[in-house]
């Protein structure tokens, strides 16, 4: 069993619309956009991060907007709920805030004892704000949201998968515990983590597979310290039978990728370097940032991706 893994890294999603996913993140949940650069693998749209101040692993939402995208029909084989921790007496301000900003599919309800706020993005992803104590990350506070509702970072994502099985195996040999089980969730924490520890596996064996689309989640990124800790994690993955990418250089983490036996995409990506590479921390998010293999393109992407503000 691996003990590198420290919980999730980020989420990476996919959206229609650039400006009203930035407009989404920053204004409505209050995080910050932490980078603003584009696809590496297709840089002609944008890659978007947002997270707290410094976009540490475990608060690390991105999106690829693409604008002609539809919508993804949810189903098994993806990340269903994405769940963010907020205190747990911020709640009725939450629903109230989600509510007076028009936020739609706003509900709520209880999972393994804790209170959850469930709304959607703006295309139609699934997300929940679960009441949490004693979540010591310090949030942003910068977009409006004041310091003692605002956003901690992750608390959890939710696969959906039509049986359980093997990816349960997965995720205990990846370092993570069963700890419990209600109806047909069952939920694993890794212990020591980022405070992004918990993954929940819900089992629905009738449903159909997911399409992805707009407001569907593209894959999930587990953060391991370092470069070192990676290798381990890729050298033990690959004796498992596992088929992982090489390293990839991301310019603000070095990231692994593999596809989990119910249909999920997982990454492992590095803590370091982090997101003040290319960028002052008093500034992350501002300037378009390019990898240098898209350097060249600057001139023509400053054209054509829709401005944001
Ligand atoms: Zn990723």
């Amino acid at each position: 069993m691996l003990n590198q893994i420290k919980g999730l890294h980020h989420v990476t999603s996919l959206a229609s619309s650039a400006s009203k996913n930035n407009a989404f993140f920053t204004d409505v949940l209050g995080l910050r956009r932490i980078k603003k650069t584009v696809n590496f693998d297709a840089p002609d749209v944008y890659h978007l991060y947002y997270g707290d101040e410094a976009g540490t692993p475990g608060t690390v939402m991105t999106y690829f907007p693409f604008p002609m995208a539809g919508r993804g029909r949810p189903g098994t084989g993806e990340v269903g709920t994405t769940s963010f921790s907020v205190p747990k007496d911020s709640l009725g301000a939450w629903t109230e805030r989600l509510a007076e900003m028009g936020v739609e599919g706003l509900d709520a309800d209880t999972r393994f004892g804790e209170d959850r706020v469930l709304f959607q993005g703006p295309d139609g992803d699934a997300f929940a704000l679960v009441g949490t104590d004693g979540d010591d990350r310090t949030p942003w506070d910068g977009n409006g949201v004041s310091q003692d509702m605002a956003i901690r970072g992750f608390h959890s994502a939710d696969m959906r998968l039509r049986d359980e099985g093997a990816s349960a195996e997965l995720l205990k040999f990846m370092g993570y515990e069963e700890i419990d089980r209600q109806d047909n969730v069952i939920r694993f924490r890794v212990p020591g983590g980022n405070e992004a520890n918990v993954i929940d596996i819900e089992t629905l064996p009738g449903a159909a597979h997911a399409n992805q689309g707009a407001g569907s989640v593209h894959h999930i990124a587990f953060a391991v310290e370092n470069r070192a800790r990676q290798l381990e994690v890729r050298e033990a993955l690959m004796d498992t039978g596992y088929q992982v990418t090489p390293v990839i250089d991301r310019d603000y983490f070095w990231a692994i990728y593999f596809r989990t036996p119910g249909g999920v995409l997982f990454e492992v990506a590095t803590n370091e370097p982090g997101f003040a590479t290319d960028e002052d921390t008093a500034h992350l998010g501002e300037a378009l940032k390019l990898p240098s293999q898209h350097a060249h393109l600057r001139e023509a992407l400053e054209r054509t991706l829709e401005p944001l503000a």
